[in-house]
């Protein structure tokens, strides 16, 4: 049985996110919610929101963290969030995390686990330029592609620490079928269920 529901998903621009937040969040019952998702569906709506930040993402780079913060804190506060979520690629800086602390604290509600997607960047990027072909996106341009793996190893890498020493961080092999590395995930969330069991015991 897997009690964690409120969890994140991170790892590297083309580690196979998307693919596996919407797996999971089937199996779980609970809303996959990707930032990246929401801005695209602002810029394509033409929305305000949509302008502010349409040639951030085109460059890679980050929206700022306001922003960003002020759109997860309107979704987490629909119903579908109440009794859980699976956030992918959010929180990616040190102040998203304390952003994202402080939201859940404020309603008494902590994060149950982080899945952690490792693939090394030739394949990431490999899969990028396959995407880029498939389905066109305007941030998967050659430039842009390596301008997001870095923003990530500079930005996004760091929070990985704060997880860790929380004990909720779950590193999961992000390479292979997307079958195996379901399963895989879903191994490391019943361990950490587990886990918080024999800790209530
Ligand atoms: P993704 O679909 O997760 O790769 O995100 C696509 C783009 O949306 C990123 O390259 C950023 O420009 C922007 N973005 C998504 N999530 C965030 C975030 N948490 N913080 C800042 N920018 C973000």
């Amino acid at each position: 049985m897997i009690a964690s529901k409120r969890l994140l998903i991170v790892g590297p621009p083309g580690a196979g996110k998307g693919t596996q937040s919407a797996v999971i969040s089937e199996v779980l019952g609970i809303p996959a919610i990707a930032t990246g998702d929401i801005f695209r569906w602002n810029i394509a709506n033409d929305t305000e929101l949509g302008q502010q930040v349409k040639s951030i993402l085109d460059a890679g780079d980050f929206v700022p963290d306001e922003l960003t913060c002020e759109v997860v804190a309107d979704r987490l506060l629909q119903e579908d969030a109440r009794d859980g979520f699976l956030l992918d690629g959010f929180p990616r800086t040190v102040g998203q995390v304390e952003f994202l602390d402080g939201f859940l604290a404020d309603h008494g509600l902590a994060l149950d686990g982080v899945i952690q997607l490792e693939a090394d960047i030739d394949e990431v990027v490999k899969r990028l330029r396959q995407r880029a072909i498939e389905q066109g996106r305007s941030d998967d341009t050659e430039e842009a592609i390596h301008h997001r793996q870095i923003v990530f190893a500079e930005q996004t890498e760091p929070i990985l620490a704060i997880f860790r020493e929380r004990g909720i961080l779950l590193p999961v092999n992000g390479l292979g079928s997307v079958e195996d590395v379901t399963s895989r995930i879903m191994t490391a969330l019943e361990n950490l269920s587990d886990d918080e069991v024999t800790e209530q015991l």
